[in-house]
């Protein structure tokens, strides 16, 4: 029985999670369940998973949620905090922990279960983008058993050799193929992207995800940050890595080996099964996932990504290559932009120019140490907060 630590439980990975989680109810158990203020949705997981923690980010939400446990007589502790978040993902009777808050609030509970040494399936790639020498090196030292979950890393991950560990030179891997739909406005005129909504946005052509992931695949920003998740996951340099689009979404990334080989994964788009794959590994368990069917697709279609739609993921190569806290800076800005977006006080095409305003103003420094990293974070939020008001008052003038 592996005892489960489940952070983001109340988000599309986290509920998926726990979907495949029930198809297996003998072999594992969910010992902690995390998320931000979602309490009614953790209230009901609560009633079906019977966790012995729960922790909360907000603290209105855990309080309410305290008093639903007590009426209902369940058993979970419920607590707030990201100390208490932290707690129960290094929880010595956990074992594995799914990381999959959204964006740089799971960087601290993802980090503490890698130093326990935990198998961590990684969803929250922006913890990586953030910190990813140090967070590698951590799981090293720790002997952590890192496993991605991200669909594209996940497939990489499935197409090479078993126990391979530093440089794709010294395993014959060529390159790392990452694929992506391009999201909704693929073929929408870019004269037409400044009065994108939210609302179409959000409408992924063929995954179903949450709000921040779903802005990030129209613009691209999502193959960005897998792009500087990649490097550091398969310890790849940045031109080992390449993107093509595929609009199906049924080739999930590719391995291109130097004798000619190219290994791929296939399946329905569907987050399950790089979730089951994670749960299990190294065997195989049902996930729920309909299995494909190629002769009714028919056709699967691949081309290059055009740089002038796709800025985001142009402006996410360079601060790879640039290095130090250049990513973290420009996940942060993009994570800024991104919520304004939502909040209707950007423009859809102004997401990647606050990005690019801010890694321009902001110089990378070494990420040394998480306190740098966190240091750049501040610095590049405070940023592009101030780009925001402007391109708004501009827009207004
Ligand atoms: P969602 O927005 O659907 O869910 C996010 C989860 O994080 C929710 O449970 C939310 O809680 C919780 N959360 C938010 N803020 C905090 C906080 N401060 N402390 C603790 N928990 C918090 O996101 P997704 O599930 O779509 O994505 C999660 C991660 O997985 C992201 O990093 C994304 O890039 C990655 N990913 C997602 C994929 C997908 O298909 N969705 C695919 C590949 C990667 P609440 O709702 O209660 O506020």
């Amino acid at each position: 029985m592996q005892e489960l630590c489940i952070l983001g439980s109340t988000g599309s990975i986290g509920k998926n999670t726990l979907d495949v989680v029930a198809r297996h109810p003998g072999r594992y158990r969910v010992r902690s369940l995390v998320a931000g203020k979602n309490d009614a949705l953790m209230l009901a997981q609560i009633s079906q998973f019977n966790p012995d923690q729960v922790v909360m980010a907000d603290e209105t939400a855990a309080k309410r949620l305290r008093l639903a446990v007590q009426a209902k007589g369940l058993r979970a502790e419920i607590l707030w905090g990201t100390e208490h978040i932290v707690a129960v993902a290094e929880d010595p009777a956990v074992d594995t922990v799914m990381a999959a808050v959204v964006g740089a609030a799971g960087l601290l509970p993802t980090l503490a279960a890698v130093k326990a040494g935990k198998k961590v399936l990684l969803a929250n790639k922006e913890v990586l983008v953030m910190t990813g020498e140090l967070f590698m090196s951590a799981a090293n030292a720790a002997g952590a058993t890192l496993l991605p979950i991200d669909s594209e890393h996940n497939a990489i991950f499935q197409c090479m050799p078993p126990h391979f560990s530093k440089g794709l030179n010294t395993i014959g891997v060529r390159r790392v193929v990452l694929t992506a739909s391009g999201g909704p406005f693929r073929e929408t005129p870019l004269g037409k992207f400044a009065e994108i909504t939210p609302a179409q946005a959000c409408v992924h052509p063929n995954w179903s995800m949450g709000q921040k992931i779903s802005i990030d695949s129209a613009t691209m920003m999502n193959k960005g940050l897998e792009f500087i998740e990649a490097c550091w996951l398969f310890d790849a340099r940045p031109d080992q890595v390449d993107v093509v689009i595929h609009p199906q979404s049924i080739v999930h990334s590719m391995v291109d080996y130097v004798d000619g080989s190219v290994l791929a994964q296939l399946g329905n788009p569907d987050m399950r099964t790089p979730i089951a794959h994670g749960l299990a590994w190294p065997e195989r368990i049902a996930s729920g996932v309909t299995p494909l069917s190629l002769s009714t697709i028919a056709c699967l279609d691949f081309y290059e990504p055009d740089m002038r739609r796709y800025h985001c993921l142009k402006l996410a190569m360079e601060a790879a290559r640039a290095g130090g806290t250049a990513p973290a800076a420009l996940n942060a800005a993009n994570e800024q932009a991104v919520a304004a977006f939502l909040c209707h006080q950007l423009r859809f095409d102004h997401i990647s120019r606050v990005v690019d305003e801010v890694l321009q103003a902001l110089e990378s420094q070494a990420a040394a140490s998480v306190e740098h990293v966190l240091d750049a974070d501040r610095q590049a939020r405070c940023l592009a907060k101030q780009c925001i008001i402007k391109l708004k008052n501009d827009s207004m003038s």
